[in-house]
């Protein structure tokens, strides 16, 4: 059974942990080195980017995480967490783990629609289109290879992949449905990089 940590300093850590049991893997709290070295994978919630890459620098988790990932660590980012796994956060400098070829842009779909919920077509999901829902999401501006887009919506990426890499604009662990946590245990943690 895969043990997968779920980086809880702050957001909807405990979500993620019900939906990988879900699936039939193990979710446990990272808050500490220890922790993070027991992790065969890692998903970063959903929350407030700029306090959970200021809290990653505090717990000095930052710069392991970003060492484990490149040693081939799955990692899975969901709103704050795509925010984070993003190289460049546009008009932004706060810390991040960088570690995806795209540009993002935080609360990117406008004050007004502070959140929704939208059916989204994910092709690598299958043909069924998944509940996306959306709180001060981000989406990604510009997706650089190896980072390829898997689902727009209105036109913008609102999910990515880069080798054994993840992330969603959008709250997976706030649905039922649990496709996005198993294609990222099944596929995407099991991909050659
Ligand atoms: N807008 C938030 C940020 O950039 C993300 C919101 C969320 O994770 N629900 O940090």
């Amino acid at each position: 059974m895969k043990q997968v940590g779920v980086l809880a300093l702050q957001g909807a850590f405990r979500e993620h942990i019900q939906m990988l049991e879900l699936c039939g893997a193990r979710g446990f709290e990272v808050r500490k080195l220890q922790e993070l070295k027991r992790c065969e994978a890692m998903i970063i919630p959903g929350g407030e980017s700029t306090t959970i890459g200021r809290l990653l620098v505090e717990f000095e988790l930052l710069d392991p995480i970003c060492n484990l990932a490149r040693e081939g660590m799955p990692i899975l980012g969901t709103c704050a967490g795509m925010v984070l796994l993003a190289e460049n956060i546009i008009g932004s400098d706060q810390p991040r783990l960088g570690l995806m070829r795209v540009s993002v842009l935080r609360n990117a779909f406008g004050r007004q629609v502070d959140s929704f919920e939208a059916r989204l077509d994910i092709p690598v999901l299958g043909p069924e289109p998944f509940p996306g829902v959306f709180i001060r999401a981000p989406y990604l501006e510009e997706v650089q290879p190896p980072a390829e887009a898997l689902a727009t919506f209105m036109g913008k990426v609102v999910m990515a992949r880069q080798g054994r890499l993840l992330s969603a604009a959008f709250h997976p662990e706030l649905t039922s449905d649990l496709r996005v946590h198993r294609y990222f245990l099944e596929t995407v943690a099991g991909a050659d990089v």
